[in-house]
């Protein structure tokens, strides 16, 4: 640990009020980046996307464009959407909703996508959507063998 670490790490622990006034002027100036942060961790190694086989193929760049195209700051809680959802992450496939318009959509979609999906853990096809890609029954049970985080 060189010492310019050591200081900064010294800093972070003194200021925890700065860093969160920091944070909070830093989205309030970039408010897509707290999207591409979600992206990042719904695609990451330990994300549920990946377990589904989605990729992110967007780049920020990307992600900024389609933000100001779908005018998202005007939204509320505004969020990154697919229009296909078996499909992965990339420029035409995306856009931006408001959370509460993606949730029902959300429900519509997987409604019809029950009848190819199979369970992760136990293989059938989903009658009931759990998350995570499994059925509403594995889910449960691994939701109380704490087998993710919550
Ligand atoms: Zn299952």
């Amino acid at each position: 640990m060189n010492k310019r670490n050591e200081y900064i790490k010294q800093w972070r622990r003194n200021n925890p009020d700065k860093i969160k006034k920091y944070r909070r002027r830093y989205i309030k100036k970039y408010p897509w980046k707290r999207n591409w942060k979600y992206l990042l961790a719904r695609c990451s190694t330990k994300g549920s996307y990946t377990l589904k086989g989605i990729e992110n193929k967007l780049t920020m760049k990307e992600l900024k464009s389609l933000w100001d195209r779908d005018k998202a700051l005007r939204m509320i809680q505004p969020t990154l959407a697919r229009k296909d959802h078996t499909k992965d992450y990339y420029y035409d496939n995306c856009y931006f909703t408001t959370f509460k318009k993606h949730t029902l959509e959300k429900k519509n979609c997987f409604k019809w996508q029950n009848k190819y999906t199979d369970c992760l853990k136990c293989k059938e096809p989903i009658v009931v959507y759990g998350s995570r890609g499994m059925c509403r029954k594995c889910y449960w049970k691994a939701y109380y063998r704490r087998e993710f985080k919550r």
